[in-house]
């Protein structure tokens, strides 16, 4: 393997850790926090856990030669760029989730006492992490070059999305009704509205 392969390697592994970190941090965060009511379906915790298992894969990628087959050969510049987008993405997951705070769950959920927030990332956007967890993915697939995982990572992340923001949303209105409506005129799904209503 040449120089800058074991550099791309070392990298993307840096990066996911660093994912990894951010993720279990706040989650620890939040264990103790009572939820009021759950709404996830199996849907969506198949989707999350595809969501991990593609993350593990990438490490494989990194520590073994197995998925070698799918590398494709991209100018190292563009895998550079892939490194920044993902550690892009990883400061803008550290952003939500620290002002979502207590608030957050991995699956759809609604803790005893949860608030609505639109502060921070939320003021303009209303799903700023599954934003952040896209640019992740997008940037994880650059900086690896392996099509298997860019379908993976991408693939999986963007049916995570798919499948839940419909239902998020239905569950944040019928817990925060006017509010969230109101909340949704102003804001965007995934980027900000470019004209306000
Ligand atoms: N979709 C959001 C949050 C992802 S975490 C984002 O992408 O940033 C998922 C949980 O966050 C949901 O179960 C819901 O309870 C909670 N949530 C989503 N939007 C919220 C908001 N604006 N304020 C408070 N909680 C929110």
């Amino acid at each position: 393997m040449d120089k800058n392969e074991i550099l791309f390697r070392c990298v993307a592994v840096a990066l996911l850790v660093s994912f990894i970190a951010v993720r279990n941090y706040y989650r620890r965060r939040v264990e103790s926090e009572p939820v009021a009511t759950g709404r996830a379906q199996a849907r969506d915790k198949l989707c999350y856990q595809s969501i991990s298992v593609s993350y593990m894969l990438t490490f494989v990628y990194a520590l073994t030669h197995w998925l070698d087959f799918a590398h494709v050969s991209l100018p190292a510049w563009i895998r550079w760029i892939g490194a920044l987008t993902a550690f892009a993405g990883i400061a803008i997951l550290w952003w939500t989730h620290r002002t979502l705070g207590r608030n957050w769950s991995g699956i759809l959920e609604l803790r005893e006492n949860h608030r609505l927030i639109s502060e921070g990332p939320y003021r303009y956007i209303r799903h700023p992490m599954y934003t952040a967890l896209l640019i992740l993915s997008v940037g994880m697939a650059l900086i690896t070059a392996n099509l298997l995982l860019a379908l993976l990572l991408i693939g999986t992340t963007m049916a995570m999305y798919l499948a839940r923001v419909a239902d998020e949303e239905a569950m944040m209105i019928e817990r925060f009704g006017d509010e969230y409506h109101s909340y949704m005129r102003r804001t965007g799904r995934l980027f900000p509205r470019l004209r306000a209503e």
